[in-house]
């Protein structure tokens, strides 16, 4: 039996005080029958690794770099992500494919380096709604899936993937429980190919997610929980969505 894993994308959002409040509010209602963890920007990460310390709520980054170190200014690296308790990386956010230019091969790479350093990378794939209507979401996502597949061989085991279609990210469009089940079952099914531990692997989903549908998509038996977005920013939200997967 998979246990549900919930995680927060608090995206370019928060503040000290912000953060302070969120996290307080979410330490409050913890533990759930259900892993959960906040993925905040790179600048407080420190702050919330402090302030979660000792909790059952886990954190993560929502980037890394696909390089060890050296000239690449701006970017952080899997290893100092790692070094003061990093447990997640999200690789592959759809938003960082469409305004960074990320390729299915640069997300391989940043998966890779985000194992070697024993970080957990959630690696997004997902479909916008032009390739939806033009037939192609199956082929999309096995794509960029297959990218990782390739680069990583039996570790692929070690990631949690994000089923996360575009047009549903962030627009309050939630793709129905039935077409989120088909891409994660078409998921697992590319996953088995590749690992005999396919069965355990967490697939969530993602894409508008909140309280009043979260229980209905998590009820699905391929879908493993949910990567958050703006819902991860409202305490209340958060904690009905992480009840949800109790
Ligand atoms: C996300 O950013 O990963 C996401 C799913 O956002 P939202 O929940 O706001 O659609």
């Amino acid at each position: 039996m998979r246990r549900k894993l919930v995680v927060g994308n608090w995206k370019m959002n928060g503040s000290r005080v912000a953060n302070a409040d969120l996290l307080a509010a979410l330490k409050e209602a913890s533990p759930w029958n259900a892993d959960v963890a906040v993925c905040a920007p790179a600048p407080y990460l420190g702050e919330v690794a402090l302030s979660l310390q000792g909790e059952s709520i886990g954190w993560g980054a929502q980037d890394c770099s696909a390089h060890e170190s050296g000239a690449y200014t701006g970017e952080v690296s899997a290893a100092m992500l790692a070094e003061f308790g990093c447990r997640f990386v999200i690789v592959g956010h759809s938003e960082r494919r469409a305004y960074h230019a990320e390729s299915d091969q640069l997300v391989a790479d940043k998966a890779k380096v985000a194992l070697k350093h024993n970080l957990t990378p959630i690696v997004c794939v997902g479909e916008t709604l032009a390739e939806r209507e033009a037939g192609q979401t199956d082929a999309v996502v096995k794509r960029q899936m297959s990218a990782v597949i390739h680069t990583l061989g039996h570790c692929i085991s070690q990631v949690v993937v994000a089923y996360e279609p575009v047009w549903a990210i962030g627009t309050g469009r939630t793709a129905s429980p039935e077409q989120a089940q088909a891409v994660h079952a078409l998921l697992r099914t590319q996953l088995h190919a590749a690992t005999s531990k396919s069965a355990e692997m967490q697939i969530l989903y993602g894409g508008s997610v909140k309280p009043d549908n979260a229980g209905t998509l998590f009820k699905q038996p391929d879908i493993d929980g949910g990567l958050i977005g703006g819902a991860s920013l409202k305490a209340a939200d958060f904690v009905a969505i992480c009840r949800a997967a109790n």
